[in-house]
């Protein structure tokens, strides 16, 4: 097993830092030999040995219809053949704005850029430019991208300042993000009344998806609005991982809170590199050339990446039944791991929102935050990640991830993946 994968890591790490160009692939939280993978189709992963894996990454979000999906293929070659990018205006730029307008609430203007963290970047640039404050509010286990100011641990004391989580990060930068409990309105009130007319935005991820899944509390989002309202704070929902997965209108809809800006990558470029923000009209009118606050790209709105994500939105929007077929098919799998679980005798906790899903080895009653998450046993993830991948269940390699299930999942897909789980859960016991 893995015989290609490994000679290849063993090259890649001669000229790529850590042999992959983002840390999540190298295994380092399961330890072994990253997957090389050669193809995918729906869900189901070819390595460059040739071995099938049944796939829950889902190129950790964008797949949500499986992979090569075959209207995006289409798109994309139809669009390659006119040229891959011009740095001037598109029509499917229009077409694409004016579509995630209508499956989203709340968000007026649009404006495309290259990844997630451009996004978020950009979107707390833009809070900043639009109330003449410099602080921003985040969650502790939440994750924006790699932009500086959100490379930052929580102080020692709960109302300090905060500290940069990476060289390379100023301690300047590091002074203006404080530091939240996600599910805790109260550590948020503490925040906004002693930095009283300081603070920006506050900016999270609606359902965390970057410490395993952890939906919000009933009241926490509404309480959030209502804070952000009475303090003049520019709420910020990072829909990176939930937008277009956890509704259609993503985590906006389902739960009924409309943030003034919100963040979006992944689905959004349909597996081509793609992030997104926007929101109130009157605060994305400050973006340049409309307004002052600079942001640009040479790349931005690409015509490859919009065909891709147009091609993707659209089905999504046309036909909303895949929304229902995806919660059925998570509801199922939860379920099954729920019974082989209890079955064996495991404690966990199975957390489960729309298409994503975490079980967290733990023996507490619920995970509701950054604390709770990292109760889990990371040693028997371990043991049980690697069982499930030898029985070709591709599963993210961390216990502090997300599985995203696509649409292209069968009832077969699923049945041998509970399978697996009850053989490898028996082998990690051992
Ligand atoms: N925000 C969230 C919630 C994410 O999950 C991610 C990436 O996983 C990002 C932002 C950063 O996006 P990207 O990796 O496209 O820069």
């Amino acid at each position: 097993m893995l015989e290609k994968s490994k000679k290849l890591f063993e090259r890649a790490q001669q000229f790529i830092p850590g042999g992959v160009n983002s840390p999540a692939r190298a295994f380092k939280s399961v330890g072994g030999t990253p997957v090389f993978l050669e193809k995918a189709k729906g869900s189901i992963l070819t390595d460059v040995d040739g071995k099938e894996y049944i796939d829950y990454v889902g190129s950790w979000g964008p797949m949500i219809l499986g992979h090569a999906y075959e209207p995006v293929i289409e798109a994309v070659k139809e669009t390659a053949a006119k040229s891959t990018s011009f740095g001037a205006p598109t029509e499917i730029e229009v077409k694409m704005a004016e579509l995630v307008k209508q499956m989203v609430p709340g968000v007026d203007k649009i404006r495309m850029v290259n990844s997630g963290t451009e996004a978020c970047m950009s979107a707390i640039r833009v809070a900043r430019g639009y109330t003449g404050r410099d602080k921003v509010i985040k969650f502790e286990g939440n994750y924006h991208g790699h932009g500086d100011s959100f490379l930052i641990n929580a102080g020692s004391g709960a109302l300090t300042l905060g500290q940069p989580s990476s060289p390379g990060v100023t301690e300047g930068t590091a002074k203006d993000t404080l530091t939240a409990n996600f599910n805790d309105l109260n550590s948020v009130k503490k925040l906004l009344n002693e930095y009283e007319g300081e603070v920006a935005a506050i900016i999270l991820e609606p359902v965390a998806g970057n410490m395993g899944c952890i939906p919000p509390k009933k009241g926490f989002l509404s309480g959030l609005r209502e804070l952000c309202d009475a303090h003049d704070v520019v709420l910020i929902f990072d829909e990176v991982m939930t937008g277009f997965r956890v509704a259609m209108g993503g985590a906006q809809e389902r739960y009924g809170v409309t943030a003034d800006l919100v963040t979006y990558g992944k689905i959004i470029g349909a597996g081509l590199p793609v992030g997104a923000f926007g929101g109130k009209q009157e605060i994305m009118d400050v973006v340049s050339p409309v307004g002052n606050v600079y942001q640009a790209g040479t790349l931005s709105g690409n015509p490859l990446a919009m065909a891709a994500g147009y091609a993707l939105l659209s089905e999504l929007y046309e036909n909303p039944l895949h929304y229902d077929e995806l919660e059925e098919k998570t509801v199922k799998l939860a379920r099954g791991l729920k019974d082989v679980l209890e079955e064996h005798g495991v404690p966990f906790v199975l957390n489960q929102v729309g298409s994503m899903l975490s079980v967290f080895f733990t023996e507490e009653e619920e995970v509701i935050d950054f604390k709770t998450a990292n109760t889990t046993d990371q040693a028997f993830f371990k043991a049980y990640f690697h069982q499930m991948l030898e029985n070709g269940i591709y599963l993210p390699p961390s216990p502090f991830e997300a599985l995203f299930l696509a649409n292209s999942l069968t009832e077969d897909h699923l049945r041998k993946t509970i399978e697996a789980a009850d053989e490898s859960i028996k082998v990690a016991l051992d």
